[in-house]
């Protein structure tokens, strides 16, 4: 099959890490009679730079017009100070909208050979943990009227939260598949408690997987109590599946307590096959253009696109594997040398590792 991906490189580390994972893809088309074809697209600071805009329409088009897009980061110290319509992110939150990307898939798991970089408390790393935190990307407060005005004890800022029976009914049809294609167990997070918007979406969560997903195994936990499960027994989750805001804490709470953001990938998807696929961490100006950065969290992501675009399992399975045995091997990247005496591997010497066991 041919397959046409859309690369964003984006500023600082980004050329590094999408380059290696072209590389690897490059290596699964080899192995499993595939062809990608690449084309790039600017976004960010170098967009910035080269056009005076973050987002260009060429780079939406082109977007568009691609079976799938693969994104490195963007920003950096040399835009930080520019006006919000001249700044890097607002080519981000303007490409995921203008694909109309609703979901954001975000993994975290623990590797068992990179166990000593995990916070929690050595009983609970033990039991290992792989979750899936499936966020609503476009809706909720985030999205909701928000301003300034005169209020019971003088002036107020506010914010709303919206949720419509259509986008609660679009994400958990995404939440209950993925939770089919994992382990068959689904727990949706709200504040049904309080929130109206939490009630409407744990009624619509109940009726689609009683209609439409009986094999699913759903349950409802309150977002502060998973604020706490997720350190205390992050182990009893498969597929988390909860609201813009909720998601975007919750995630970033369980990226951290697998002890590196070199290593997580995410998935941004809509209702087509074409999604956004990138690392989650940024563009770590710090070590660019040093062959320093990890590059697993994209090549990574490249895997999902495989999986989740493309409908490439066995060929996911093959990066996913081929990345297992080379931290199994010990090989690090200097951001998870934690406290081994060897030395480091570069980006491109750990894409050749990655290769190799490919
Ligand atoms: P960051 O994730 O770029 O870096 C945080 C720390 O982690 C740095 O020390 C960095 O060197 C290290 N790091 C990150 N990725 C690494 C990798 N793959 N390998 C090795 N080390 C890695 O976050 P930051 O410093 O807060 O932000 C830097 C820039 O990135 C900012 O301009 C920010 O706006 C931008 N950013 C972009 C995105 C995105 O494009 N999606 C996301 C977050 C931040």
């Amino acid at each position: 099959m041919n397959y046409n991906i859309a690369l964003i490189k984006g500023d600082g580390i980004g050329p590094e890490i999408v380059s290696s994972a072209v590389r690897v893809l490059e290596k699964i088309g080899e192995r499993f009679g595939h062809t990608f074809n690449f084309t790039d697209y600017l976004m960010g600071g170098i967009a910035i730079d080269t056009c005076g805009n973050p987002l260009p329409q060429e780079t939406i088009d082109g977007c568009r017009a691609a079976d799938s897009v693969l994104l490195g980061a963007v920003g950096g110290p040399k835009w930080d100070k520019n006006p919000a319509a001249l700044r890097p992110e607002k080519g981000l939150l303007g490409i995921r909208s203008a694909l109309g990307l609703y979901t954001n898939l975000r993994p975290a798991k623990l590797y068992s050979a990179l166990s000593s970089e995990c916070p929690l408390r050595a009983d609970i790393v033990e039991k290992g943990f792989d979750l899936m935190i499936v966020r609503e990307l476009t809706g909720g407060i985030y999205f909701g009227e928000r301003g300034r005005r005169d209020g019971k004890y003088g002036p107020e800022a506010y914010d709303t939260e919206a949720y419509s029976v259509m986008e609660i009914e679009r994400i958990a049809r995404v939440a209950f598949e993925t939770a089919k294609k994992r382990g068959g167990r689904l727990m949706s997070i709200d504040k049904a408690n309080v929130l109206e918007t939490s009630r409407l979406w744990r009624e619509i969560m109940h009726r689609i997987g009683e209609e439409e997903y009986p094999e699913v195994v759903l349950s409802d936990m309150l977002v502060d109590n998973a604020a706490m499960q997720l350190v205390r027994c992050p182990s009893q989750f498969d597929v988390i599946v909860t609201s813009n805001m909720f998601g975007d804490i919750l995630s970033d709470e369980a990226s951290q307590i697998t002890g590196s953001i070199g290593l997580l990938p995410s998935a941004s998807l809509g209702d087509g096959k074409c999604g956004l696929y990138e690392p989650i961490h940024g563009s770590a100006p710090d070590i660019a253009g040093q062959d320093k950065a990890n590059p697993i969290a994209t090549i990574l992501s490249a895997a999902m696109m495989l999986r989740y675009s493309f409908g490439l399992a066995k060929e996911a399975d093959a990066i996913e594997a081929a990345v297992d045995s080379v931290l199994e091997a010990g090989l690090r990247t200097a951001d998870i040398i934690g406290t081994s005496d060897k030395a480091p591997l570069g980006c491109t010497a750990m894409t050749d590792a990655i290769l190799a066991a490919i």
